[in-house]
């Protein structure tokens, strides 16, 4: 089998309502397209999702994918997954949402050629996963409001963005708490927003108030990896690292560091599901369980974060929901949301039915 024809298609995707996290608010997000064509009729798709956190935009994107990778896929065999990796890896540097997305595609005609859905070709672990559903900043009343409208959607897990106001936070926290009872698994990301004290502070008061949080994920800045070890050092919720955890090394680092209790792994951030196998393995052999996140993705890129979730024994934790958040989303299948658990597709591959030509 072949590669005869490989494009990528650029999409704006407008989001529901304006997104806030503590490093930025958008409203709209570039996705772009995959699409992979064998000489044997089988047509491989998915998706990037640029991003600031990746570094990366749709330009760029388009740019490296016209000029470097197109000439690397076309002819080339798409089941030598781990040898196109290679060659991509070698060629460019970071660019990692358009490797995820072009990682995604060459699995994506693995599970067709194969037919068989991916996360049960990647090992199948479990059909489904919890996911959380994200809560962006706002005022408090509005936060409460949200959550309660995700619960009484059937969601079970919330997370909520902080990390602007530390003692607004405390207060939304014990806010969503009272709102939801005691049931309701919360979470809090911060996207770097606090200093080492503020971020023990607010476990620590939580934790009095009988808040009962899940875990903190990215409390302090991504670089200061001595910040992130102290906060997990002096709380007992579960520390996650997200940004701290950008590339493979910097997670490899990480978990031999200590620095986090949990690594939170996104394919646009590992550059696709052949490098996040290699996260997970190393997280698994050091005994530290994955969260399986997402950017702001179409479904074409999130079946692959819920394939891959589903795939491995070590991902304790999913927050996989940003087609939630998309007005209209150019991809049918790959993964539906049945009482607050996500649940992949049982067609072959990723499953996706993808109009954006
Ligand atoms: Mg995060």
């Amino acid at each position: 089998m072949r590669i005869v024809s490989a494009r990528a298609i650029p999409v704006e995707i407008r989001l529901t309502e304006p997104f806030a996290i503590a490093s930025e608010t958008v409203d709209r997000v570039d996705n772009v397209f995959f699409r992979l064509e064998t000489d044997n009729g089988i047509i491989g798709w998915s998706c990037g999702a640029p991003d600031t956190v990746t570094s990366d935009t749709a330009e760029q994107s388009m740019h490296i994918f016209n000029s470097v990778i197109k000439g690397m896929l076309e002819g080339s065999d798409p089941t030598r997954i781990h040898l196109l990796n290679e060659l991509i890896d070698g060629k460019v540097h970071g660019n990692t949402s358009t490797k995820a997305g072009v990682n995604m595609a060459l699995y994506d005609i693995l599970g067709k050629s194969a037919g068989m859905p991916l996360y049960r070709l990647l090992g199948g672990y479990r059909d489904r996963i919890e996911t959380s559903v994200t809560v962006g900043i706002n005022p408090t009343d509005v936060m409460v409001q949200k959550s309660r409208e995700w619960v009484s959607k059937g969601f079970n897990c919330l997370k909520l963005k902080c990390g602007i106001n530390p003692d607004e936070d405390i207060d939304t926290v014990l806010a969503v708490r009272a709102a939801v009872g005691p049931d309701v698994k919360i979470r809090l990301d911060a996207n770097e927003g606090y200093s080492i004290d503020d971020s023990i502070r607010i476990v620590h008061i939580l934790e009095e108030q009988g808040a009962d949080m899940e875990f903190l994920e990215q409390p302090t800045k991504a670089a200061y990896l001595y910040a992130l070890k102290e906060v997990t050092g002096k709380c007992n919720v579960p520390i996650v690292a997200d940004e701290t955890a950008l590339t493979m090394r910097d997670s490899l680092k990480l978990i031999r560091m200590e620095v986090a209790d949990v690594v939170n792994i996104k394919l646009m951030k590992t550059g696709g599901i052949t490098n996040a196998m290699k996260v997970n393995t190393f997280a698994e052999i050091a005994a530290i369980p994955v969260m399986v996140g997402c950017m702001n993705e179409s479904m074409g890129a999130m079946a692959g974060g819920v394939h891959f979730a589903c795939a491995f024994a070590n991902v304790k934790y999913a927050d996989l929901d940003s087609t939630l958040d998309i007005a209209k989303d150019y991809v049918k299948g790959g993964a539906r949301f049945e009482n607050g658990f996500v649940i992949p597709s049982e067609e072959p591959g990723l499953g996706i039915e993808v109009d954006v030509e």
